[in-house]
């Protein structure tokens, strides 16, 4: 896994924004169906961030490797920490296709431009 990550690089920060979290990852109100409505994986009955049970009803975080936590928690998890799941260490919010691509700048190959100058020979 130690490859993977010098892969990737340091391109993106480790960290997310909360409008990336509130847009990306489901919230749910913790209630005895919670388990088997998000298939939550782990010790499904507290959070692993603050080691807190949760109470009825309380916001749940779930993440996309289904492992979930308080929300307060997981949100300031990813923000102020790094974009990862704390048990599985999972991708916390999935990267957006459009970001990736303003990493470097594109060599604009144009034809419009050679269309409209003179022809050279
Ligand atoms: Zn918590
Ligand atoms: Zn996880």
């Amino acid at each position: 896994m130690m490859l993977l990550s010098s892969l990737i690089g340091p391109a993106r920060p480790p960290t997310t924004t909360q409008s990336e979290i509130d847009a990306n990852l489901p919230i749910a109100l913790y209630n005895e169906n919670i388990v088997t409505e998000y298939d939550l994986l782990g010790n499904a009955e507290k959070c692993q961030v603050c080691l807190c049970d949760y109470i009825t009803n309380e916001e749940i975080r779930v993440l996309n490797c289904h492992h979930g936590f308080h929300r307060e928690c997981i949100d300031k998890w990813l923000t102020e920490g790094s974009n990862k799941c704390p048990i599985c260490r999972g991708v916390g919010v999935p990267p957006r296709e459009s970001e990736t691509n303003n990493s470097g700048p594109i060599p604009t190959t144009s034809t419009g431009l050679d269309s409209m100058g003179p022809p050279f020979f």
